[in-house]
């Protein structure tokens, strides 16, 4: 089944799947490490941010034109704030980017004691979108984690029609209860296949 799904999503390269997996393993590693941790440090803020290409120097700057603004010397989350929106208004075609930046955004909203589910929506949405992309016709798989917990694990194979995706938006689930205190559970594109196992390019493209 592995191989399987390996072989199908290297037909299709725009679908992206195997660096999604390997990006939210590394996510996954990574929040296990950080989850110990009250706060980002401000160098955990600005290589974050580094990996959309914002700078060192961006980030100073920034840091300057708030406190010009507020007055306010400890602004190191602000300045995360501002510098993800403008990325989410300049990467706004770019489904792959506003995926990762808004996985981002949601770790760090969790990082700040706050509520993060709609960031983890938006994230998956962007994942979606990104598959709408495909020149193929795609269902979506439901991934858990290794250790994810029991509900996630019940929806770990779903395969479900992308609309469907879009309009019961199971990712992120609802009832996670993993005491890491979110779900990570993410998903796969599936090329649909037809009678005789061909698979199904969109029309009117
Ligand atoms: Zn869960």
């Amino acid at each position: 089944m592995k191989f399987l799904k390996q072989f199908f999503s290297n037909l299709n390269k725009s679908i992206n799947q195997i660096k999604i997996e390997e990006e939210q393993n590394l996510v996954n590693s990574k929040i296990e490490i950080k989850s110990n941790q009250m706060n980002f440090s401000q160098n955990n803020i600005i290589n974050e941010l580094v990996k959309f290409g914002i700078t060192r120097e961006d980030f100073f700057k920034r840091k300057e034109e708030l406190y010009n603004k507020s007055k306010i010397k400890d602004n190191d989350n602000d300045v995360f704030w501002s510098l993800c929106n403008e990325l989410l208004i300049k990467n706004a075609s770019d489904y792959n980017k506003l995926r990762t930046i808004y996985y981002s955004m949601a770790i760090f909203l969790h990082q700040e004691g706050k509520d993060n589910f709609i960031l983890l929506q938006e994230s998956a949405r962007a994942t979606l979108n990104q598959f709408n992309l495909s020149d193929l016709e795609v269902n979506v798989e439901i991934n858990g984690c290794s250790d994810s917990c029991e509900n996630c694990k019940k929806m770990n194979g779903k395969i479900i029609p992308m609309d469907e995706a879009y309009s019961a938006l199971p990712i992120p689930c609802k009832a996670c209860t993993h005491s890491i205190g979110f779900c990570r559970c993410f998903y796969s594109a599936i090329p649909i296949r037809d009678a005789d196992g061909m698979l199904i390019p969109k029309l009117n493209r």
